[in-house]
């Protein structure tokens, strides 16, 4: 195999930072500098109210609901304008309202969005702890048959990982992905984030490890990258920056992993 097409790339920043750019251009210089060839961006602060980061789609409290819309329909205003085909989102807590009730709601908020043409709405999975939504493969199935927008998903190996699917193994990871594509649709499989876990599988816990380096492990992350790959699925880094290992250090490993 080569790495000529593996799509492999960072979560980068837009602040202003030691280079020369500010702002959407920055995150892409930085992700050359890593060598990446494809990634993510936050399109503004995840500190602020205004955030995607308190995007509850789930929730039954009618003034989250709405700061949750408002902030869904920027992001998308915002992909539009930036030429990003896809913007990325967690369905949340249903914090009470049950299960099902949580995913009935998170697909009324998708349905009330006005989503730009070029842009689509990518639900990631969770690790699912307390009552959030999305760690088992049936609630973004749920939730795609809710909704009437055309959404698509996005996979976190860490969250995958934590919500009890064992991707430790090749034939672990043949597995998920075969039970991925019977319960939602691999056609529906439109990015992943790469993370390796600090914790174990089925714990819940959310906790990014350096590619190879964490729970899930080098046998368990090459099947996952070298069948995302497969796929033509781009995958974004998510790994934490500790022991003096960059984001340019996992885009490394990821690519020989793939080899
Ligand atoms: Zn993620």
């Amino acid at each position: 195999m080569s790495t000529d097409d593996i799509r492999v790339g960072a979560h980068t920043s837009i602040a202003k930072s030691a280079g020369p750019y500010d702002g959407p251009a920055n995150a892409v210089h930085q992700q050359v500098e890593y060598g990446g060839n494809c990634g993510q961006i936050f399109s503004h602060s995840p500190q602020v109210w205004q955030s995607s980061y308190l995007v509850n789609l789930c929730t039954p409290k009618d003034d989250l609901r709405e700061k949750s819309l408002t902030s869904m329909q920027e992001e998308v205003d915002a992909a539009a304008t930036l030429d990003v085909p896809y913007v990325n989102v967690h369905l949340g807590a249903h914090t009470g309202a049950g299960v099902e009730g949580g995913l009935r709601n998170a697909g009324s908020v998708l349905d009330d969005l006005d989503v730009p043409d070029g842009v689509t709405v990518l639900v990631e999975s969770d690790a699912g702890s307390g009552t959030k939504l999305g760690g088992q493969f049936e609630h973004l199935a749920t939730v795609a048959d809710e909704t009437s927008l055309d959404i698509a998903f996005c996979l976190d190996t860490a969250h995958v990982w934590a919500a009890g699917y064992d991707i430790s193994t090749e034939a672990g990871v043949e597995e998920t992905f075969t039970e991925f594509d019977d319960v939602v649709g691999l056609d529906r499989l439109a990015y992943v984030h790469l993370n390796d876990s600090k914790h174990g599988c089925g714990t819940n816990k959310d906790e990014h490890a350096h590619i190879g380096e964490g729970e899930i492990g080098v046998e368990g992350m090459r099947a996952f990258i070298r069948r995302t790959a497969a796929e033509g699925v781009p995958m974004a880094l998510e790994t934490p920056t500790e022991d003096g290992k960059s984001f340019e250090w996992n885009i490394e490993r990821a690519r020989e992993l793939y080899e």
